[in-house]
């Protein structure tokens, strides 16, 4: 693997304390977690006295206010050891930086800290049982009356779910205005009317907690919209290159871990009594898998690089998401199979990556909805 530049040495020596973290703190536990169907709430407050939650929120609330480079060091850890049911992610590079970035004073100081220390979880709601891809057709809304919203409407798929206190849910301000009449708004988990269903069953990332939401009169403090009414598309748009780059950053990680526990594996296995790493289809498989898996990763670090300048486009993330999330899920399909049956085996990290991947292709934007925004760029007049 060619070396990485875009990692300063206060990042790797970031990059140690976050793997001893997690090799002491998760990996022994995810296997239960897995049965639980959701991580341990106290994971969530002892990663922020570590200050590995929203590393990039400002001082002034407690954040360490460092570059995206320490977010992408914690996804890269999460997603290279397997430990899927994580959720610090969603938290941190996509749901509070709306926070950061679009509340008011008085909301980052009500919430923020809260935040980084973990004594709040935090949740995003855009996807709704009719409304995946087609986000103009969410049918949540939002009603102001005198001096709060009244929220009705249900989410679903809602990483992180059962553990939120906070949730940013996407609402019709103005129903018959189409994108223009959707905003943000900061629902409390503990609002009378706000209420989480079951804990949804997954065919992989099982310690993850995925809900529906579901709310009925529920009255938001109109202090609690986010941003400006109408704008809630125009700030999804803003944001959603960094939960992308995540996505894929994550898939380079779990991909280039995969293809470590394949290379140790074919070197022990015997058939016909020889190593299978001695077949040449092993070797060819697994030269052009490295390949591949070089090219995406020179790709994913410039698109860090282009972010930590704040470069990244639209059409550039969507690719990075695209093309790392197909690979990911085209090389553990390649290295389940020269696992052979064990390969198919939960206990082994092959079967439960090629399992937990497979959603990697569907959220953030379906990998069609990344082809449209590529293709909309491409033949723009
Ligand atoms: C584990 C998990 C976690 C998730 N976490 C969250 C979360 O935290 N918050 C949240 O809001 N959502 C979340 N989601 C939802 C996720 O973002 C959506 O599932 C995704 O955007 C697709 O929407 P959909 O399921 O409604 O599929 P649909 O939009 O119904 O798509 C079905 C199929 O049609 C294709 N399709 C749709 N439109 C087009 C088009 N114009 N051209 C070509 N093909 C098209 C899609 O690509 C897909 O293949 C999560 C989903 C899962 C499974």
């Amino acid at each position: 693997m060619i070396p990485r530049t875009v990692f300063s040495e206060e990042h790797e020596q970031f990059r140690d304390t976050v793997r001893k973290f997690l090799e002491k703190e998760a990996a022994p536990f995810h296997s239960q977690w897995e049965k639980d169907g959701q991580v341990d709430r106290a994971l969530w407050t002892k990663a922020g006295e570590m200050g590995f939650l929203c590393p990039q929120a400002p001082e002034a609330y407690g954040g360490l206010e460092v570059d995206f480079g320490y977010n992408a060091i914690i996804d890269e850890e999460i997603a290279r050891a397997g430990l899927t049911g994580i959720g610090w992610g969603l938290h941190s590079d996509i749901a509070v930086p709306y926070i950061v970035n679009y509340g008011s004073e008085e909301q980052k100081q009500k919430y923020l800290p809260k935040c980084i220390s973990g004594e709040i979880v935090t949740a995003i709601a855009m996807t709704e049982p009719g409304a995946g891809s087609d986000l103009q057709g969410v049918r949540t809304t939002a009603i102001k009356k005198d001096d709060h919203y009244l929220l009705n409407g249900s989410k679903t798929f809602i990483t992180n779910g059962q553990h939120a206190d906070l949730v940013i849910v996407v609402a019709k301000t103005n129903p018959e205005a189409g994108a223009a009449g959707t905003s943000l708004l900061l629902v409390e988990a503990d609002s009378p009317g706000f209420k989480k269903g079951t804990n949804l069953e997954k065919i992989g990332m099982k310690a993850q907690d995925t809900s529906e939401l579901f709310f009925d009169d529920v009255k938001v403090p109109a202090d609690n919209l986010l941003g400006a009414e109408g704008q809630g598309f125009i700030y999804l748009m803003q944001e959603l290159p960094q939960e992308r780059l995540s996505v894929a950053l994550g898939a380079i990680a779990n991909a280039e871990a995969a293809l470590g526990w394949t290379l140790n594996y074919v070197r022990e296995r015997k058939a016909f009594g020889r190593a299978i790493a001695g077949f040449q289809n092993t070797q060819f498989k697994l030269a052009e898998l490295d390949a591949e898996l070089t090219a995406m990763r020179v790709f994913t670090d410039r698109c860090l690089e282009l972010h930590y300048e704040r470069k990244l486009d639209v059409a550039t993330a969507a690719k990075a998401k695209l093309l790392t999330t197909d690979f990911q899920c085209k090389l553990l399909d390649e290295c389940v199979q020269l696992h052979g049956g064990f390969g198919y085996m939960w206990e082994y990290p092959i079967a439960r990556s090629w399992a937990d991947a497979r959603v990697q292709r569907i959220y953030a934007g379906t990998n069609e909805i990344m082809k449209l925004i590529i293709s909309r760029e491409l033949l723009k007049e």
